[in-house]
């Protein structure tokens, strides 16, 4: 074997798991960087819990072009956003995460109406596993140095990655920088390391969420798990969330999602404050007419007598229609969080950053192509092509 190379891993969520995990066992020196809270990956299954142990944080994003900023909601922490999303899989990878099945028992009142009624419609696969969330940064803070922090910038020394610094000045020296902090963090990292981040390459699963408040006594009650059933259509998919999670009405809700976008938005720096510029440019070209149709099936779906059973009178007419759409999705925070690619014209093959020796890129921003699903699959094949390419190297 080649001698163990220094390797710093830039955040512990999906893509930085995978990468470490397997650096590790190719014989590396692996530190993660991961923002607090640094702790073992979570072992609850509730997404509410989830968030007042403070592992969501957010960053203002514009979703269209003269849109409002709404927060765009991400995992903190050991997990990422593995600790607080939806655990949905849309293939296994036994080798990553265990993935099964969700139950028929499982599956909430809501979700049973449209499994019935849909042909569509199917159960999903989730990694919880016994009651117990999991993620592919389970066990990994055992295998790994891991230091709490957050990553500003990539130390570059003569077109080569020397190191990191941290937001307190702190610098990590190493010989192989790999960058997994996330969709909209990496091309951050980047800039503010000097690399500019190339082209309109930010894309997201537009979505809308229509909130269903259900009658007295039938589910919403947080049991879990959040999402069991979701309904795939050509251009999209259309989940049933049992639990919204507003503490005060028992609301579930569906939701209509475009999984094949055209448009692309950017990630930038404010070159005065520094803060992030996020605009997503959602809903061009007919990518807001495709999810016009998704809405209009999904309001079909409200209408089944089984589901407007469950449900208190709600005028489906006032749901659909290109402006309420483009209002929905200007100015309310998505559930559906997808956001990848941004980096996809700065890196080459296995995420290399084009123009740069040993820096790489193992998270959602260097997907090439935008995800067609659930993208956590794509993430972590991504992630372990950047690993075995690294491990090739020596
Ligand atoms: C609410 C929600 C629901 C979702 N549901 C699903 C689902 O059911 N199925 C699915 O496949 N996908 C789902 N996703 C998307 C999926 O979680 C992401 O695509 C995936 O986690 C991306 O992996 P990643 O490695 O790119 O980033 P992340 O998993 O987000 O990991 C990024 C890591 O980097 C860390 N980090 C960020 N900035 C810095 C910094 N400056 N320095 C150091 N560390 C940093 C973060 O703390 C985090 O640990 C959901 C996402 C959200 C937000």
């Amino acid at each position: 074997m080649a001698a163990a190379r220094r390797i710093i891993v830039v955040g512990a969520g999906v893509g930085g798991a995978v990468v470490a995990r397997r650096l590790v066992a190719a014989g590396h020196q692996v530190t993660v960087i991961a923002e607090t809270p640094v702790t073992a990956a979570p072992t609850s299954v509730d997404l509410h819990e989830a968030s007042t142990v403070d592992r969501v944080a957010s960053t203002p994003v514009q979703r269209i072009v003269g849109g409002p900023l709404v927060p765009y909601p991400r995992g903190r922490g050991w997990a990422g956003s593995a600790a607080i999303n939806a655990m949905v899989w849309d293939r296994p990878m036994d080798d990553v995460v265990p993935t099964r099945m969700v139950d028929t028992a499982e599956i909430g009142p809501v979700s049973a109406a449209v499994l019935a009624a849909d042909p569509l419609a199917a159960p999903v696969r989730l990694s919880a596993i016994d009651g117990l969330r999991r993620t592919p940064a389970d066990d990994l803070v055992d295998t790994v140095s891991v230091v709490a922090g957050e990553v500003s910038r990539v130390l570059i020394d003569a077109g080569s990655a020397a190191g990191v610094e941290l937001a307190d000045a702190q610098v990590l020296e190493a010989d192989q920088v790999v960058l997994a902090a996330g969709a909209l963090a990496t091309p951050l990292i980047l800039l503010r390391s000097g690399v500019p981040v190339w082209g309109r390459h930010l894309v997201d699963h537009p979505s809308v969420t229509i909130p269903l408040a259900l009658r007295d006594g039938r589910g919403g009650d947080g049991a879990f798990p959040v999402v069991t059933v979701e309904s795939r259509r050509r251009d999209g998919r259309i989940l049933v969330v049992e639990d919204l999670g507003d503490p005060h009405h028992r609301t579930a809700g569906l939701v209509a999602a475009l999984t094949s976008p055209t448009s692309a938005g950017t990630v930038g720096l404010d070159p005065e404050t520094d803060a992030p510029v996020v605009a997503f440019d959602l809903l061009r070209g007919d990518d807001l007419h495709r999810l016009c149709t998704l809405v209009d099936a999904a309001r079909a779906l409200i209408d089944l007598p089984d589901v407007a059973a469950l449900i208190d009178d709600i005028d489906s007419s006032m749901i659909g229609g290109a402006d309420w759409v483009m209002h929905q999705v200007a100015t309310t925070s998505p559930v559906y969080c997808h956001a990848a690619s941004a980096c996809a014209g700065t890196v080459g093959r296995h995420g290399r950053v084009r123009g740069l020796a040993n820096v790489a890129v193992a998270d959602a921003s260097a997907l090439l192509a935008t995800p067609a699903g659930n993208p956590m699959v794509d993430v972590a094949q991504h992630a372990a092509g950047v690993a075995a390419a690294i491990a090739a190297a020596g």
